[in-house]
């Protein structure tokens, strides 16, 4: 603005600033200002019905779009633009859905970094998490492993809802909810569910404490093969480290051959490359939660999270 006027020979005061109930303001020149005070009352008018609008039903004569004030080399237009009431309300709307697309436990459904208790044992995972969250381009996801009860899941979960917070498709599963969507697709192989693939971050919890057969460990194989390759997010829980998971998976259900040991290999070697290995350490906090049980924060040297989420 400032640039095209110095070319123009033009200076602020020949421009009058005209303002928006809702939106910015435009810039019109002075002599395209006069005479259209009727104009600008009739545009104000329209917007103070969206200012009171709740978004669901806008009572514009074309519902949902507003005239707004805007300029262009100094003339005054009003173009129609989409409600922003409504706008707001599609947002939440569209966020509601993610969230239940999520399929992320009752338990752990609205959970943030603040509801976390950092140990010694998982501090390392807590900062990558974070920065998973807060980064646009996420690169890798997690692997987060270690016994059972360390908060793994917790963690994991907190990412998700983080995610579906911001819009994003958050999938969160495990092996038998797996096997049965592997299941799903094969009976209706025209029109495949292709969640597991297209989310933009798949959780996949508690991966080795059941096994596949032969076939489902290759549809696995599939899943995270398209997910490398399309760099997409995921975030694995396990009580094993990568090398126990191979070793493990490679057991699969009902009656095996060397295959199925290739197919593992190939799952944790694709899962090496598009995750970072975590390790948690510590003592069951479920239990740890017991009336009787030892407490973790004196046994852990427990501390209470910082706020994340605005830093
Ligand atoms: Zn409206």
């Amino acid at each position: 603005m400032e640039v095209k006027k110095q070319v123009l020979g033009e200076t602020k005061s020949d421009y009058v600033k005209v303002t928006n109930l809702i939106g910015p303001p435009a810039y019109v020149k002075r002599e395209y200002y006069e005479n259209r005070g009727f104009h600008i009352q009739k545009v104000k008018e329209q917007q103070e019905i969206c200012r009171n609008c709740s978004g669901e039903t806008c009572r514009q004569p074309i519902p949902g779009m507003m005239p707004l004030l805007t300029s262009h080399r100094g003339y005054l237009y009003f173009p129609l633009t989409p409600c922003p009431r409504k706008k707001l309300r599609e947002r939440k709307l569209r966020i509601q859905e993610r969230r239940q697309e999520a399929n992320l436990p009752k338990l752990f459904q609205g959970k943030t970094f603040a509801d976390y208790q950092v140990t010694d044992g998982n501090r390392l995972a807590v900062r990558m998490a974070q920065r998973l969250v807060r980064q646009k381009d996420p690169g890798k996801g997690l692997y987060l492993y270690g016994s059972r009860g360390t908060g793994k899941t917790l963690l994991a979960a907190i990412v998700g809802n983080l995610l579906v917070q911001q819009g994003q498709r958050v999938l969160f599963t495990n092996t038998p909810q797996l096997r049965c969507r592997f299941r799903e697709n094969l009976k209706h192989p025209d029109t495949p569910d292709r969640s597991l693939e297209n989310a933009d971050c798949l959780i996949i919890d508690d991966l080795g404490s059941e096994r596949f057969n032969a076939w489902g460990l290759e549809q696995l194989a599939r899943v995270i093969d398209v997910r490398y390759r399309q760099q997409k997010m995921t975030l694995v829980t396990s009580n094993d480290s990568l090398k126990a998971l191979g070793e493990k998976m490679a057991q699969v259900r009902g009656n095996g051959d060397k295959q199925d040991a290739e197919t593992a290999a190939r799952i944790v070697s694709r899962l090496a490359g598009m995750t970072v290995p975590l390790p948690f350490y510590g003592l069951d906090r479920r239990w740890a939660l017991e009336p009787g049980g030892i407490c973790c924060s004196r046994q852990g040297g427990e501390e209470p999270m910082e706020l994340f989420e605005k830093g």
